[in-house]
């Protein structure tokens, strides 16, 4: 546990939700101000007319994901494939004329699925038995070698859960399935649903992948087990066969029998990859940008984050190649663990250490690489994180607080002018058509930086399918759209390149969930 509240879902949602995604529900645009073109516009019109068309021309950091996806793959924290992911991309810095490139040394868990099965019975007229599409969560314990059978109590809500008595709960398989709310609320069934249930006495626990897309695909992402409690195992299953088990619960008698070898081993030595362009009058002053590098052990981890690390890589490699040279050090960060620990951001924290004042910005993307309709910043008026769902009540996603944009006069007149000249930097973006800023920004990796007042951003976009394939085996190099990539790293290289070298500087905020 980080510095962070350690209030289970709060510090469960730093760790899970992806930037860019922190707001959005899905088909919900959020809510952006319009470029305005001012001061900044037409300083940095010509260089940023280069970076666009430079950025849109283009292949090499669509080439370097797909090698990352189809000759490095998944590569969750612990497993060869990241410790190949990291040299790869060390040396994908080193060849684009990156400055300082190194790889800050981390430990990182080591969770192992093994094999897995979950097979649904019923009893009497019309009785069947038939497998379920299932991953475990990260971080789950194993059932041991004989598995766990027991009935399934269905359990729509915490809300639900909390109406319960342990007698009811005792011995059972907990299935929760909220509906879908977005990924900020289902996510935290899945992230605090193992722990909420083994309290009341659950064996074990399944939930509805955290997806509004039924495809027979279930989700995996970590768990977070409450110390506390007894830890049970827990998976996902698809959203068909949660909604079948639903039924069936509401007909008879449901057993499930799940078997799973998941366990931990020892922590492996892994690492942030880094590298710079380094700043002509204030080289210790840092714009940093990057996603992360490891990955689930499904799929190719494109969108997730492979998109997000090659975007931002790509981005800096354009500054570098057209000669451009900002008055401060621009850095791109490979962070590492991000899935289930958040151990790569806790040690940039740590290596930054009493400098975080020379950090002037930091600019995270995890939340795919669809097409981006502009700059998420600052979060000021804000929550950066959707409200749990109120005992009883239907989640929603967010406060409604957070769905009406940004309240000017909740801000400083330092936090006014930045939205000012964000607004001026995103005047730039109006060729490739992400012209707006919007209140949010952040992420997960970033999060200790911008905790202690960094100023946080992260690109935001239509949102429309990244949580349909997000931690499945269906995150491929195909679903990241040519174009898409390009206008992301486009958009990102624009952004960092004149926040590297504008007089000014973005404000940040100390976020209040510190301890
Ligand atoms: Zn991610």
């Amino acid at each position: 546990m980080n510095r962070i509240l350690s209030f289970v879902t709060t510090a469960a949602l730093l760790a899970t939700v992806p930037a860019g995604a922190q707001m959005q529900l899905p088909g919900e645009q959020p809510a952006g101000m319009p470029a305005v073109a001012g001061p900044l516009t037409v300083k940095y019109k010509t260089d940023a007319d280069r970076i666009l068309t430079a950025a849109m021309a283009d292949n090499d950091g669509y080439a370097a994901l797909a090698y990352l996806c189809d000759h490095i793959g998944k590569r969750v924290s612990g497993s060869p494939q990241l410790l190949t992911a990291i040299e790869w991309g060390a040396e994908l810095m080193k060849n684009a004329g990156l400055q300082h490139v190194k790889v800050q040394s981390v430990m990182v868990p080591k969770w192992v699925r093994g094999s897995e099965s979950a097979t649904v019975t019923t009893t009497g007229k019309g009785a069947i038995k038939k497998p379920l599409h299932m991953l475990g969560l990260g971080m789950s314990v194993g059932t041991g070698k004989d598995g766990i059978t027991a009935d399934v109590l269905f359990v729509p809500t915490f809300a639900a859960l909390d109406a319960l008595t342990p007698e009811q709960v005792k011995g059972k398989i907990v299935l929760f399935d909220p509906g879908w709310h977005g990924y900020g609320v289902n996510s935290q069934y899945r992230t605090a649903g193992p722990s909420r249930a083994a309290a009341k006495g659950a064996v074990a626990v399944l939930v509805r992948s955290a997806t509004g897309l039924a495809m027979q695909t279930p989700h995996t992402g970590t768990l977070r087990y409450d110390e506390t409690m007894p830890k049970v195992p827990a998976a996902a299953v698809s959203v068909e066969d949660a909604l079948m088990l639903e039924r069936l619960t509401k007909e008879g008698p449901v057993q499930v029998h799940l078997q799973m070898d998941a366990h931990m081993e020892a922590d492996q030595k892994a690492g942030n990859v880094m590298g710079e362009i380094v700043g002509s009058e204030h080289p210790e002053q840092v714009v940093v940008l990057g996603g992360h590098i490891d990955s689930w052990d499904v799929g190719q981890g494109a969108q997730d984050d492979g998109s997000g690390i090659m975007a931002t890589f790509e981005a800096v490699s354009l500054i570098h190649k057209l000669g451009l040279k900002p008055k401060r050090t621009i850095r791109v960060v490979f962070w590492v663990n991000e899935e289930n620990g958040g151990a790569g951001g806790r040690a940039y924290r740590e290596m930054i250490g009493d400098t975080i004042g020379d950090q002037v910005a930091a600019i995270e993307m995890d939340g795919g690489a669809e097409k981006p309709l502009g700059i998420g910043y600052g979060g000021f008026g804000a929550p950066r994180r959707p409200a749990a769902p109120a005992p009883g009540a239907p989640a929603t996603g967010m406060a409604p607080a957070a769905r009406g944009g940004l309240d000017m006069s909740t801000l400083s007149e330092q936090e006014k002018q930045s939205y000012v000249w964000m607004q001026e930097i995103a005047a730039l973006l109006k060729p490739i058509g992400t012209d707006t800023v919007s209140p949010g920004g952040g992420g997960s990796d970033i999060g200790p930086i911008t905790a202690d007042g960094v100023p946080a951003l992260s690109p935001r976009t239509v949102g429309l399918h990244y949580f349909d394939w997000h931690h499945t085996e269906a995150d491929t190099l195909d679903k990241v759209d040519p174009d898409d990539f390009k206008r992301n790293t486009a958009m990102l290289s624009v952004v960092a390149y004149v926040l590297a070298d504008m007089d000014g500087r973005l404000a940040g905020r100390k976020s209040t969930l510190r301890e």
